[in-house]
């Protein structure tokens, strides 16, 4: 259970693809009322789960589907800076920057410098007809193995509903309510408490 910052995400106002709508989080009881951070942290390590399965099972069945996945991961690991990689669950796939303030424009954002690509970085091949058709084949064997992983996770974590809402009421509902406390004790005072 992550610790819920509400300033850690203070000026990312763009919407969670992650969590929006997640099945994850409808099966987990996490949907509404939940920290986005609390959520997100949840639908990352689940993520995490699908693909790794999905990783294994490329390996073993989807041999032109790894060759490209590898071609692609050799690429990208030609760029000199990935600000989206290695992220703890709670970040990862968040957006990167603060929305931009046009009365205090940045020199540059992390996302701006991962985006730079490499000088020497080779364009793939051109695939032919016939190799596009089997690796679309191929893409759709993945797909259909993240699909199944994915609902074989809502249906465990429907049997750990309870498990998670105790989990949410014993960590994080006591830090929402120090929360709207303080704020609560800041807006009744009519002076900042530097002033006292
Ligand atoms: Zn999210």
């Amino acid at each position: 259970m992550p610790r819920w910052h509400p300033a850690a995400h203070r000026g990312r106002t763009r919407i969670c693809r992650r969590c929006i709508g997640s099945p994850i989080l409808t099966a987990a009881g996490l949907a509404t009322d939940v920290p986005h951070q609390v959520q997100h942290g949840l639908a990352t390590r689940m993520k995490a789960i699908v693909d790794n399965t999905v990783a294994v099972y490329t390996e073993r069945n989807l041999p032109l589907l790894l060759a490209e996945l590898r071609d692609a991961d050799a690429r990208e690991a030609g760029r000199a800076y990935r600000p989206g990689e290695g992220l703890d669950p709670e970040f990862d796939g968040l957006q990167l920057d603060p929305d931009p303030d046009p009365e205090q424009p940045y020199l540059f954002t992390l996302a701006e410098l991962g985006e730079v690509q490499p000088r020497f970085a080779v364009p793939p091949p051109p695939l032919s007809e016939e190799a596009k058709e089997a690796l679309r084949t191929e893409i759709a064997l993945a797909d259909q193995c993240a699909n199944e992983t994915g609902r074989r996770i809502c249906e465990l974590l429907i049997a750990h509903r309870r498990t998670i809402h105790d989990g949410i009421e014993r960590y994080v509902e006591p830090q929402v309510t120090a929360l709207l406390d303080d704020l609560a004790l800041e807006l009744d005072s009519p002076r900042s408490p530097w002033e006292h």
